[in-house]
């Protein structure tokens, strides 16, 4: 039976070992679901929603277990690993209002009524990465269940302890049997069959955009719905005209959170020539005021990357030449500990500036005015978030309306929130997730004719 390690990226200890689930194991899964959508379809609305309030108070009591099993599994910093586990209650708390909300339309026509039904899709599949394994998970889960659909989640590899925590709770909150699995195992052998098994009619793929290229062409074989969201290279813009204060002193952690591994970390930052100087000036001090320390200590604000293999990679950007024109600290010893480093590339071009690093490495970079702005924000394959730094409101509508990204904030850094879409532009995704019409992404729309005559 494979099975995988899972080591602790703090200190390098091992935690336990998972068994991962063979084919054999996701189609029983797979049919066992199929049973199991169909009743949970056929149960009252208010019954469905009140099981997923059930299944949000069952999160809450045991926001503290989540999130310390995060800060083990994952290096997460405890504090963060906190709101996560909150996070979860709330998603499910916002998509518990669908079941009784799944409106469909009446439409004028001649010699009858027209009416809509949106109908749960079946089965859907969820694979989630590994750098908010619980988050990313409920994002799927919560408005795909709330639709009337069952839900097989693949966790990351590295990173499947809180999924699997959550399994256990929905069965605790009085879920069906079989409603929701969560099958850890390897991409190529669980996520492969989510594509390719016939009666997973919905695949949610969250991860690198060369995986997802893959998913969607698997997908297009059966024509199965696809929601994709992947990678990106996003820009913090500050225009001269700023609060360039609180720019400064925001633009760390809108990089540095989650040691970086950040689909929505604003890795470059662009900076008005005129205020460049002055902008590092302020940048310096406050990345070096990061605190890098145990995940488990509640000042910590940055813990570990996620495996050796993850820091070798973000290791290969900052070769013993890179352009670094500061580091913060972070802690010796074991664990995969890498300082929130600031790079000043020599040209628009270089990976640095091109290549999503994933980790705590950002490159800052000098624009002229406003259309040299918006072109270098879009010279990026992706689209995902973004932030933008002015007092003039015109500027900050146009630049918003210029720059090719899924999610952007003007005058802060926050890409997310529960209750407003999420998701990407160009390489970075497909559809969108949260907000209030993430549960129709899980339904079929079918048209029904009664005729009058
Ligand atoms: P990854 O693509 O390596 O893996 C993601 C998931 O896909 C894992 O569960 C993995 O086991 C599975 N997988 C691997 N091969 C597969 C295959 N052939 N078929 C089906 N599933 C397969 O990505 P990762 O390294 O875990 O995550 C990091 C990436 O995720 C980054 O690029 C990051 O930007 C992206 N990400 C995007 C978002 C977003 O919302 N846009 C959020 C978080 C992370």
């Amino acid at each position: 039976m494979p099975s995988i390690e899972l080591i602790n990226p703090a200190d390098e200890t091992v935690l336990q070992t998972i068994l991962h689930t063979t084919i054999v194991e996701v189609d029983a899964a797979v049919a066992d679901a199929v049973t199991a959508q169909r009743g949970w379809a056929a149960l009252p609305p208010a019954e469905r929603a009140s099981a997923l309030r059930r299944f949000a108070a069952v999160v809450d009591a045991a926001t503290e277990e989540l999130a310390w099993l995060e800060v083990a599994n994952s290096g997460h910093p405890i504090g963060q690993a906190r709101w996560e586990a909150g996070h979860v209650r709330d998603v499910l708390t916002y998509y518990s209002a669908v079941p009784e909300r799944l409106l469909g339309k009446q439409i004028p026509v001649a010699g009858g009524i027209d009416i809509t039904f949106l109908e749960p899709i079946g089965v859907v599949g969820i694979i989630v990465p590994w750098n908010f394994p619980m988050t990313i998970a409920a994002w799927g889960f919560a408005p795909a269940l709330a639709a009337g659909n069952a839900v097989l989640v693949k966790p990351a590899e590295w990173t499947p302890l809180t999924a699997l925590r959550l399994e256990q709770l929905a069965l605790d909150a009085g879920l069906p049997e079989g409603l929701f699995r969560v099958l850890p195992g390897r991409g190529p052998v669980v996520g492969e069959r989510f594509v390719t098994h016939p009666q997973v009619r919905k695949v949610v793929f969250t991860g690198s955009t060369a995986t997802g290229k893959k998913v969607m062409a698997g997908c297009a074989d059966q024509v199965k719905a696809v929601t994709l969201e992947l990678g990106g290279k996003s820009a913090n813009i500050v225009f001269a005209d700023a609060d360039l204060e609180l720019a400064a002193s925001t633009a760390p952690y809108a990089v540095f959170d989650n040691a970086g591994q950040d689909c929505c970390a604003l890795s470059r930052i662009l900076v008005q020539s005129s205020v460049y100087d002055r902008f590092l000036e302020l940048l310096e001090p406050a990345v070096k005021a990061v605190k890098v320390g145990l995940p488990g200590d509640e000042a910590t604000e940055m813990g570990p990357l996620v495996s050796r293999a993850h820091f070798d990679k973000v290791s290969s950007y900052v070769p013993n030449d890179a352009q670094v024109a500061f580091r913060g600290s972070a802690p010796m010893g074991p664990g995969f500990w890498f300082p929130p480093t600031v790079l000043i590339p020599s040209s628009r071009t270089d990976r640095v500036v091109t290549e999503e690093i994933f980790g705590p490495v950002v490159s800052v970079l000098p624009f002229e005015d406003e259309a040299d702005a918006i072109a270098l924000a879009n010279a990026t394959e992706y689209g995902l978030a973004g932030s933008l730094w002015t007092r003039d409101i015109g500027r900050a509508l146009r630049v918003s309306r210029g720059v090719d990204s899924g999610n952007l904030s003007v005058n802060s850094n926050s890409a997310v929130r529960y209750s407003t879409p999420f998701g990407g532009f160009k390489q970075s995704g497909l559809g969108r997730e949260l907000g209030p019409d993430a549960a129709l992404s899980f339904t079929e729309t079918k048209n029904v004719f009664i005729s009058t005559d």
